[in-house]
C-alpha cells in the first residue's frame, strides 16, 4: 500500500513539475483547436462584492467550541465574478463562511435565476472556510432547512445583490490563466506515529494516523498524504489593460490566529486585498475583485509539524501567507497571455450517497454518555460528548443525500465544485486525469457534508475520517471523481 502511494506521489509531482514549466494555458490550446472563430462574439466580464458579515454576537464556529462573536477584526463578503462569450454565461461567487449548505445556495441560484434568466446549472457558489465565521447551517447538515434563519436570508441575499451588480458591472474583457506554486506553506496534518496515547480516538480504540499532532514530537513518522503546492487562477481585464477580477485556488484549510471572538475572513481576504494592490489596481471604477477559492485543504494545515511554532502576533501569520502566495500570483500574472474570446461551459449533477450510520452498540455507547448530567472533566470525554450527539443525529438522518457536482470550463480550464472539505489527493488525481489541458477543485462548492477523505484513509483512522466528521460512505471519493472526469469529459466536446 504504501509503496504503491509514494509511487502515485512521485508520478504526481513529475506531473506538477511538467505543468509548472509548461506554463498556463496555451495560447494555441487543443481545447479551444476546432472552435469556429469568434469574430462576432463579445467577450465580456464583471465582478463586484457584497457584505455577508453577520450580527456581533452570533457564535462563530470552526473550533471544538463555538463561541460568541465579540466583534469584527474585518468584514465577510461574497466574492463574485460573470463571465459571458455572447453564448454562456458563468457566475462564480464565493463567500466568507466556514460553510455553507446546499439549501441555502440553492435557494440564492434560485432567486438570482429567476430575476436574470441565468440557469442555475451556470452557477457554482461556495465557502471559503474560514474558520472564524457564523455558521450558516440550520439544525442538520443533512436535512434541508424547512424556513431559513436570519443569517442564511442574509447570505442568499447578498449573494443575489453582488451577482446583479456584477452583470450590470459588464463590459468587454481579455481573460487568461496562469498557474503559481507556494510549496511552504502547505502541510499535510494528518501523520503516522508510533503508537502511543495520542493515537487513542474517542470511541476506545487506536487510530493509526494522527491529525495535528504535537509539533517535533519523537513520535512523529511520516505524513500521510501529499500536499498540493499549486495556485492556479484566471485573470481578467478590460480591453484598455485596467484590470477586472482575479480568481486563484490554494490548497490550504485556513490559517487562523485570530482574536477570541473575533469574525475575521482570513487568508482569503488579505490575498484579495494584496493581489489588488499589486496589479495596481486600488480604488478602479468599477471595483477590482480579488478571490482566493479553497483548493483540496481537507488534510491541509499551515503548520510545519517538525518545527518550533514561529513567534507571531495574531493576525499576522495570515499576513504573511497571503502575501507570499499573492506575490507568487503576480509573478506569474506577468506571463499570462491573454485572450479576446474563450470557450465557456458548465455541466451540473446530482450524485445520490448513503448517510454513515451508527451500529446497534455504537448507539449504546452514545446513549449513555447522552445520558450523563455531569460535565466532562477533559478534552477526551468533551470530545466523547461531541461524538455521541453527532451518532445520534446521524442516527435520525435520512439514509441518503442527493449532493450536487458542478463543473466549469472557461477556455482551458476546468474548474470543479465538491461540497466537502476534499482531500489534497482528489485534487491531484482530477487535475492528473482530467481531460482539460488545467483543472482545479473548488472545496465547498454548492453545500458542505464535513470530510472527503479517500478510501484507504478510513483504514489508517484519525479526526476527518470519525463518523460525524465525515458522514457518508467511505466510497464517495472515486465516486465523485468518477462523474467530475465524465462531466469535465462533456465539456471538453
Ligand atoms: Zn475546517
Amino acid at each position: 500500500m504504501c509503496t504503491n502511494v509514494f509511487k502515485f506521489a512521485a508520478v504526481l509531482t513529475a506531473f506538477l513539475l511538467g505543468q509548472l514549466l509548461t506554463g498556463w494555458p496555451n495560447a494555441t490550446s487543443p481545447a479551444e483547436a476546432g472552435e469556429a472563430p469568434a469574430t462576432k462574439r463579445v467577450f465580456r466580464a464583471g465582478a463586484a462584492t457584497s457584505n455577508i458579515t453577520p450580527p456581533v454576537g452570533l457564535p462563530t464556529v470552526g473550533g471544538w467550541k463555538p463561541i460568541p462573536s465579540t466583534h469584527v477584526h474585518d468584514e465577510l463578503h461574497v466574492r463574485l465574478l460573470v463571465l459571458d462569450n455572447g453564448k454562456t454565461r458563468l457566475c462564480i461567487a464565493i463567500c466568507d463562511n466556514v460553510g455553507i449548505p446546499r439549501d441555502v445556495l440553492d435557494e440564492a441560484k434560485r432567486r438570482l435565476s429567476g430575476k436574470v434568466g441565468l440557469p442555475i446549472d451556470h452557477i457554482l457558489t461556495a465557502a471559503t472556510h474560514t474558520h472564524s465565521s457564523v455558521s450558516a447551517y440550520g439544525p442538520s447538515r443533512l436535512r434541508l432547512s424547512e424556513q431559513f434563519n436570519d443569517y442564511q436570508e442574509l447570505i442568499i441575499g447578498r449573494i443575489v445583490d453582488a451577482a446583479l451588480t456584477a452583470i450590470h458591472n459588464l463590459e468587454p474583457a481579455q481573460i487568461g490563466g496562469g498557474l503559481a506554486a507556494e510549496p511552504t506553506q502547505v502541510f499535510n496534518r494528518r501523520w503516522f506515529m508510533k503508537p502511543g496515547d495520542h493515537l487513542r480516538n474517542p470511541f476506545g480504540g487506536q487510530d493509526k494516523v494522527r491529525m495535528n499532532p504535537p509539533r517535533r514530537s519523537p513520535d512523529l513518522l511520516k505524513p500521510a498524504g501529499p500536499t498540493d503546492p499549486q495556485v492556479p487562477f484566471i485573470t481578467v481585464r478590460a480591453v484598455d489593460g485596467r484590470p477586472i477580477a482575479l480568481l486563484a485556488n490554494y490548497s490550504l484549510h485556513y490559517v487562523g490566529g485570530v482574536e477570541r471572538g473575533a469574525i475575521s475572513a482570513d487568508y482569503f481576504a488579505i490575498f484579495a486585498d494584496r493581489i489588488q494592490q499589486l496589479l495596481k489596481a486600488d480604488r478602479l471604477d468599477p471595483p477590482f475583485v480579488g478571490i482566493m477559492t479553497n483548493g483540496t485543504s481537507g488534510d491541509i494545515n499551515n503548520v510545519n509539524f517538525q518545527a518550533s511554532p514561529p513567534k507571531v502576533a495574531r493576525y499576522e501569520k495570515m499576513r504573511q501567507v497571503a502575501n507570499l502566495v499573492a506575490e507568487d500570483v503576480f509573478k506569474a500574472h506577468a506571463k499570462v497571455k491573454f485572450h479576446d474570446w474563450v470557450p465557456l461551459g458548465a455541466v451540473r449533477r446530482e450524485l445520490t450517497l448513503a448517510v454513515r450510520k451508527p451500529t446497534d452498540e455504537q448507539m449504546v455507547w452514545a446513549n449513555e454518555l447522552l445520558a450523563r448530567t455531569d460535565e466532562p472533566t477533559n478534552h477526551l470525554e468533551h470530545r466523547q460528548r461531541v461524538y455521541a450527539r453527532r451518532f445520534k443525529r446521524l442516527a435520525e438522518a435520512p439514509e441518503q443525500i442527493d449532493i450536487v457536482l458542478q463543473a466549469m470550463r472557461i477556455g482551458d480550464v476546468g474548474i470543479v465544485g465538491i461540497p466537502f472539505e476534499t482531500f489534497a489527493e482528489i485534487g491531484l488525481e482530477l487535475k492528473a486525469k482530467s481531460p482539460l489541458p488545467r483543472t482545479f477543485v473548488v472545496s465547498f462548492g454548492n453545500g458542505s457534508y464535513g470530510y472527503l477523505p479517500t478510501p484507504r484513509h478510513f483504514e489508517f483512522g484519525g479526526y476527518e475520517t470519525w463518523m460525524g466528521t465525515n458522514n457518508v460512505e467511505p466510497q464517495t471519493a472515486p465516486k465523485i471523481v468518477k462523474a467530475l472526469l465524465d462531466m469535465l469529459g462533456e465539456l471538453r466536446k
